[in-house]
């Protein structure tokens, strides 16, 4: 029985008609049909967009880069830092100023290095490189559609806003001056913003020793587990940046401070969304680093999906907020689909995901929010093993109720096992159209499930 409301179909299907389009969890929402309640997260919707996600395709297969160095391990007799002693460049600094002069590892294949420097608009900071080199993608050379930069330069940047034009290409040295106050990031330029959802690191290797000078103001990184009792007020540049055992949150200090106590909960809560998702997909995003919340301002939609995952300024700022995620009556749905979407990207392979790619994120969403024990998304209730419904007329929410019959037929383990299948392959080689995702369906079911496809008119090869 097809139980879905009319009225949901009719609002999200001029969206969702947009085959693979970018991963903007408001598209649908903005037609008013899907509930964000302002900060709360505990919304989520169908793509909207273009189809720039075209742009960032065919990238061919390579391999993964290894393990890159951070600037820790300086040996000694301290315990263990996740900050200073991990795999990926992290700063701790201090709450103030001034910044001094701090010699940075730029892995190629980190998805922009917080320099732990805050400045502000025409401030400026001396970068040098002092050594290094990196190989970034097979689209070197090449530029992307915002500012002038090209694939392979290593850039530096304010804040993470998305596709921002303020982009500025180091070169052996350079003189940065702030468009815009915001937190100073470094990275090797992959692509454009949008791409590096779709892994365009995924075969970047090698690194960069960029040396940054400043009197500008500090961010300091501070662990979650010691939060609560962080003298966050101290922090003169107003930002911190919050890292759990996954997840780094990018957040105001005045919301840190109010929040400090329950931050440790928070940061919990957006790791065990991560560790299920692992658990499902038996694979990780953008090299397992760790995935950055970053409150974006510029961006149309509350969400948007990559490393970083940006955010509408109201989620580090509203009632509810991301800092308070984990406590009740805060929605955090929408966070476990935004990773979800990364977790579906894994390797490249996104185009399995026809007239899907809003749903197959939710999979991982329902899959975490069940071992959690947390309550469903309102638009999932009516989502049964008796439901069917028109391909050709529908929504996220359709296709997530198409997607879960499998689920329901077979348990998790279908799904686990079909990504193991999609893991043996990388940048949309194989599985890729739904002929040879039915095919692999049925491998996994180890019997026919046509009937299912036919149920709800998706194509396949039967
Ligand atoms: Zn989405």
């Amino acid at each position: 029985m097809t139980v879905f409301h009319k009225s949901r179909l009719q609002r999200c299907s001029t969206l969702s008609a947009t085959l693979l389009v970018a991963a903007w969890v408001g598209g649908c929402s903005s037609s008013g049909d899907i509930d964000f309640r302002g900060a709360g997260g505990s919304g989520d919707g169908d793509a909207g967009g273009t189809n720039e996600v075209a742009s960032v395709g065919g990238m061919s297969p390579g391999t993964m880069a290894g393990g890159t160095g951070g600037v820790g391990g300086g040996g000694g007799e301290a315990p263990s830092d996740p900050c200073e002693d991990g795999e990926w460049t992290c700063l701790r600094m201090g709450t103030k100023g001034p910044y001094g002069s701090h010699a940075i590892v730029v892995p190629a294949a980190q998805n922009w290095v917080n320099t732990g420097l805050f400045l502000t608009t025409g401030q400026t900071a001396q970068l040098t490189v002092e050594g290094g080199s990196w190989m970034v993608n097979n689209k070197e050379g090449q530029g992307i559609d915002h500012g002038s930069c090209l694939i392979g330069d290593l850039v530096a940047r304010i804040g993470l806003h998305y596709k921002d034009q303020a982009l500025t290409c180091v070169d052996g040295s350079a003189t940065f001056t702030a468009d815009k106050e915001g937190i100073l990031f470094l990275g090797a330029l992959p692509s454009n913003d949008l791409g590096e959802s779709y892994e365009t690191r995924r075969t970047a290797t090698g690194e960069k020793t960029v040396r940054v000078e400043s009197d500008g103001h500090t961010v300091p990184t501070v662990l979650a587990t010691e939060a609560a009792d962080y003298p966050f007020a101290e922090v003169s540049s107003g930002w911190v940046e919050i890292m759990g055992a996954h997840i780094i949150v990018t957040l105001p200090v005045a919301t840190a401070t109010v929040d400090a106590v329950v931050l440790e909960t928070a940061l919990d809560t957006l790791d065990e969304f991560y560790e299920l998702h692992e658990e499902l997909r038996s694979g990780v995003p953008q090299h397992g680093q760790r995935i950055r919340f970053f409150p974006d301002g510029t961006n149309p939609g509350l969400m948007l999906a990559g490393n970083p995952v940006r955010m509408k300024t109201t989620l580090v700022t509203a009632e509810k907020r991301i800092s308070r995620a984990g406590q009740p009556g805060v929605g955090v749905w929408g966070y476990a689909h935004e990773l979800g979407h990364d977790f579906s990207f894994v390797d490249g392979n996104w185009t399995y995901q026809v007239k899907t790619l809003e749903s197959w994120p939710n999979i991982f969403s329902v899959h975490a929010f069940e071992k959690m024990q947390l309550t469903l998304h309102k638009n999932t209730i009516d989502c049964d093993m008796n439901s069917t419904g028109n391909y050709d007329a529908w929504s996220a929410w359709v296709g997530l109720c198409f997607l879960r019959q499998f689920e329901f037929a077979y348990g998790w383990s279908f799904y686990k096992d079909f990504f193991v299948e999609l893991n043996k392959q990388q940048g949309n080689q194989g599985i890729k159209n739904w002929n040879t995702v039915h095919d692999a369906f049925e491998t996994v079911a180890g019997e026919d499930i046509t009937p299912i496809f036919e149920a709800w008119s998706v194509p396949n090869p039967g």
